[in-house]
């Protein structure tokens, strides 16, 4: 009797295991290259750059693909996963805005803590686990093959954090790093290295004694069972040895030369008696003795043991772990902000975004190789990246583009050519019954000007500061809420100051719509005073293209920039500076947070559709409706 109670669970768990799964051969696979750009594919397709793109192209199809509005990557993949568009999906910007604060947030993932604590010893122990969500909403392409009987691997695709329930899912973008941050790094410096206010940085202060000798601290997450307590510490101990470093972290002892990146080293961060929070950090040494300079990358969540779920079923992080080595773990792990503020160099952002190619590869063929799949999505990150932060070396416009040369400069060919050869890779593990669907969420274009959109509201007189002040640090704290009607915030939104629903709202019904046909008549008007310029091309409306407002984070309207232009970096986070348009000095060079017609993505397809694939959303549907089709 006993041995029948437990027979169904032994079921479950043997058709929970991979090995069992029957053997597909018929499977529509999935491949994003995030930010691939029609206008530069078809150039290196023309030059025989390539050639596996051009056979592609032959078998199937291949034109641009309309993005999302606004053309971000999480807006552009929750399209691409839901079928559905921002005011059905919630998801709008990388930033949201708490109406009660008015603070910026990320939009993407959301935590709960623990509800319920008991107070003992002087500590206070969670009750309850707390909760994680994703904050986009409906039902994803992939879980809907699942419950039509197929099964569906997904890897590293923005905003699926935490994970879905399905056969096999590596959670991408929306992974935060053990401090709860999207990634925070660490400067070791002898000298002052003060980041940017925008930036997401720490920097500790060396202070070497007579030998070099450096105690210092790696700090981690927060007390788990004290939240009064300081935040929780490692020792990171550093010496001269020879040319090189000598560098004691964590579970390691090693040596490293200037411009060497470290392997993974497992750092432990001990809060009671045995207990502790496990991380794993990469280190960069900048310049060895005297004038020291170590990068500690954010501190990642271990896939052998995740603090919070990576992965569906949550043993596949470790799995991937076991085969291939521990790997960056984090849904943004490339170091764009580092390089940006001059943290990393040229070389060792490339070589970094080297490592976290391989590791997206090694898991997706390996995936592919198991054919237990019906369908197969992987989503490459690292063709946006790279385009974000090397376009200053294909645009003579940019004020960086002299100085930027030898491998910067190709950086963009070099990974447009990396992506032809993970697709031949995909194409020569491609049975006759399998489909191929290549796409890119958006392109790419030159980012040459800033715009301090909340300055331009404030000239407007719809922003106003407090006591005369002439300017706002980021989170609006010079901000005069009780006479401000408009503010921007995020990459492309902005809002009215509503009565009823922010905090310190003063716009009724009525006055909102005029304010906002205002700024939609007034902006596309403004020039660049440097340049002569359009700055915007178009703004819209909100209430228009956002139907159902999912979330309640809709914003009220929506700037679609010209190419050249984007939202500052202080816009974004709810700044206000003196001037209205600056040059944009840094590496970020590149971006596609602008109109949507100028930024259309690609689509690649291995066969004819019996459906046209000519939108994101579209996608959805016909992996939903023929995930069971022959070519
Ligand atoms: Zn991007």
């Amino acid at each position: 009797m006993k041995k029948f109670l437990f027979t169904p669970l032994l079921t479950l768990m043997l058709a929970a295991c991979a090995k069992d799964a029957p053997r597909v051969d018929q499977r529509l696979i999935i491949i994003g290259f995030d930010g691939m750009d029609p206008v530069l594919a078809q150039q290196w397709m023309d030059d025989g750059s390539l050639p596996n793109f051009v056979k592609l192209a032959a078998m199937g199809e291949f034109h641009p693909l309309p993005t999302s509005n606004p053309p971000q990557s999480p807006v552009a993949w929750s399209d691409f996963a839901t079928g559905t568009g921002p005011g059905e999906h919630g998801i709008y910007d990388f930033l949201r805005r708490d109406p009660e604060t008015l603070l910026p947030a990320f939009s993407i993932s959301k935590s709960i803590p623990p509800q319920k604590f008991l107070s003992l010893f002087g500590m206070e122990l969670p009750l309850d686990s707390g909760e994680i969500i994703n904050r986009r909403i409906g039902t994803p392409f992939w879980s809907a093959v699942e419950e039509q009987g197929g099964r569906s691997t997904v890897l590293r695709v923005p905003v699926t954090f935490p994970p879905d329930p399905i056969h096999r899912m590596m959670a991408g973008m929306g992974v935060p790093d053990l401090l709860g941050t999207q990634g925070t790094y660490t400067i070791y410096s002898t000298r002052p290295t003060a980041g940017s206010a925008t930036s997401s940085s720490r920097s500790v202060r060396l202070r070497p004694n007579r030998e070099g000798h450096i105690e210092t601290l790696l700090q981690g997450p927060a007390h788990p069972l004290k939240p009064e307590a300081p935040a929780l510490g490692t020792e990171l101990l550093l010496d001269p040895e020879g040319e090189k470093v000598r560098v004691r972290l964590g579970d390691s002892d090693i040596q490293l030369a200037a411009g060497e990146w470290s392997d993974w080293i497992t750092v432990s961060f001990s809060y009671f008696g045995p207990a502790s929070v496990k991380g794993i950090v990469r280190l960069y040494l900048l310049s060895t003795y005297p004038r020291i300079q170590l990068y500690v990358s954010p501190i990642h969540i271990d896939p052998r043991n995740p603090v919070v779920p990576l992965s569906s079923p949550p043993d596949y992080a470790a799995k991937v772990e076991q085969r291939f080595g521990l790997y960056h773990t984090i849904g943004m792990p490339e170091e764009t902000w580092s390089l940006n503020e001059g943290h990393l160099t040229d070389h060792a952002f490339l070589e970094m975004e080297r490592t976290i190619l391989q590791e997206r590869e090694n898991m997706f063929y390996d995936a592919l190789d198991r054919h237990d799949s019906n369908v197969v999505v992987s989503v490459f990150v690292q063709t946006d990246r790279i385009s974000h932060m090397f376009y200053r070396g294909i645009d003579p416009e940019h004020p960086l583009y002299e100085e930027t040369d030898g491998e910067a400069r190709e950086a963009i060919h070099w990974i447009y050519t990396e992506a032809d050869r993970v697709l031949g890779e995909t194409m020569q593990r491609m049975g006759a019954g399998d489909r191929l669907i290549v796409l890119s969420d958006h392109g790419f274009a030159p980012f040459r000007r800033a715009v301090n959109l909340n300055r331009w509201l404030a000239e407007e007189g719809l922003l106003v500061l407090k006591d005369k002040q002439q300017e706002s640090p980021i989170g609006f704290t010079a901000v005069d809420w009780s006479q401000t009607r408009a503010y921007a915030l995020g990459l492309n939104s902005v809002f009215i100051n509503r009565t009823g629903r922010e905090a310190h709202g003063i716009v009724a019904e009525d006055e909102a719509g005029r304010i906002k046909q205002q700024i939609i008549t007034s902006l596309p008007g403004l020039l660049d005073p440097k340049t002569g310029l359009q700055v915007v091309r178009e703004v819209f409306d909100g209430a228009v293209i956002y139907p159902g407002n999912a979330n309640q984070d809709a914003p009220d309207l929506v700037i679609g920039y010209e190419p050249g232009f984007r939202a500052s970096w202080q816009t974004t986070l709810g700044g206000v500076p003196i001037s209205l348009i600056d040059d944009n000095n840094k590496k970020w060079s590149g971006d596609h947070c602008i109109t949507p017609a100028a930024v259309p993505g690609v689509l690649f397809t291995s066969f004819k559709p019996e459906t046209p694939l000519d939108s994101l959303q579209g996608i959805a549907r016909y992996a939903r409706e023929h995930w069971q089709a022959s070519p």
